[in-house]
């Protein structure tokens, strides 16, 4: 991570800092990241505590009526933001005028438990003129096959990479924990994965990566279109955001029978877990395509046509470990996901 405040104002020990608050509209059925930048001066590199609470026009992003039309933006993460001099990104929660959680708050349903880990893996599409990037103006380039972890222009085009690429040294930058990025099965089709320990943590970093691909695509004219089947029913793959998720029990006592109650726990709620795994899912969970059909609910080791596959390591460990829900789509709200996961999980008893 490069150095908070690296150009600091040479004359003045205080510097004006351009803090750059974030949050989630109310638009329906996945909301949008919106952002104000404010202007404030500190000796260094805020912290979380230092950062005000500030507000906007709720009557302008459908979370309030023209009448009474202020809501509150509380930060609850920040971020450096190495684009500009002086740059935060300022995460944050949006609260009525009493300071009580908004409708679309989402983050604030996450029950709090910092042994819970999830990760994320966000699949997307680069999108220009209405096309994934790289396809021709009429029909389709060469059949799926060559563009995941390929290489070559062929295969990715000129400046998918280096989208790609930068967006990682933003989010490295930003301190967001990136664990890996991979070209996917479409062409023009990416991934990043990020992984957080703590249960809101994964959550907050994949909006904040979202935030800054989008924002880094502008310059390209280029637009993320993090639809789940973008190219309807066709051969070409969707895109999903596997959400992978382990609770301190799970990795330290787990054991056969309590995963077998937890399975049956997330089969007995499957309809309200595919109700916050993004819209449209019917398009992608076929069948086809390593996936599930939307309405059933399985699991299997190794089993990528599974809703939740169970990695290799886990009955060799024991039942312990982390599992892979194959469910949630790539407009998925992953505070949403993260919280429905959670409340699944606290319906079974532990030891
Ligand atoms: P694949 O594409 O084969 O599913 P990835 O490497 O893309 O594999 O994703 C695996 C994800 O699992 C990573 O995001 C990783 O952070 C996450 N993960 C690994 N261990 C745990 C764990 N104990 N709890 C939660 N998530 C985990
Ligand atoms: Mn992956
Ligand atoms: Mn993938
Ligand atoms: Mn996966």
């Amino acid at each position: 991570m490069r150095l908070p405040n690296p150009k600091p104002y040479k004359y003045n020990k205080m510097a004006k800092y351009k803090l750059e608050y974030i949050w989630l509209d109310g638009y329906t059925p996945v909301p949008n990241i919106r952002g104000k930048t404010l202007i404030k001066e500190y000796e260094k590199y805020p912290t979380l505590e230092e950062l005000p609470n500030w507000g906007f026009d709720g009557s302008s992003t459908r979370q309030a009526e023209g009448h009474s039309s202020d809501c509150v933006l509380k930060p609850v993460a920040h971020y450096l933001d190495s684009t500009r001099i002086n740059g935060v990104i300022v995460l944050c929660e949006v609260l009525h005028a009493d300071l009580t959680p908004h409708s679309t708050n989402a983050r604030a349903t996450i029950l709090d438990d910092p042994g819970t880990w999830f990760g994320f893996e966000q699949e997307y599409f680069l999108y220009q003129d209405g096309r994934p990037l790289g396809f021709p103006e009429k029909g389709y380039p060469a059949p799926q096959g060559p563009y995941y972890t390929g290489v070559g222009y062929e295969n990715v085009g000129d400046i998918a990479r280096e989208i790609v690429e930068k967006h990682l040294d933003l989010c490295l930058d930003a301190g967001i924990n990136h664990e890996g990025i991979n070209a996917e099965v479409a062409k023009g089709q990416w991934e990043f994965q990020i992984f957080g320990k703590g249960s809101k943590k994964a959550a907050d970093e994949m909006w904040v990566a979202r935030y800054l691909l989008q924002r880094l695509c502008e310059k390209y004219k280029v637009d993320v279109n993090y639809h789940c089947k973008p190219l309807g029913a066709t051969d070409w793959n969707g895109s999903g955001m596997h959400s992978n998720f382990s609770t301190e029990y799970m990795r330290t006592v787990g054991g056969k029978e309590y995963f077998e109650a937890l399975m049956a726990a997330f089969d007995k709620h499957k309809n309200e877990h595919i109700a916050v795994y993004g819209p449209d899912n019917h398009m992608r969970l076929t069948g086809l395509h390593e996936t599930q059909s939307i309405d059933k609910f399985n699991y299997g080791v190794a089993n990528r046509g599974a809703s939740i596959r169970v990695p290799n390591s886990f009955p060799k460990n024991g039942y312990k470990g982390y599992l892979e829900d194959r469910r949630p789509n790539s407009q998925g709200d992953p505070y949403k996901i993260a919280s429905r996961i959670l409340q699944t999980i606290a319906t079974v008893p532990t030891k």
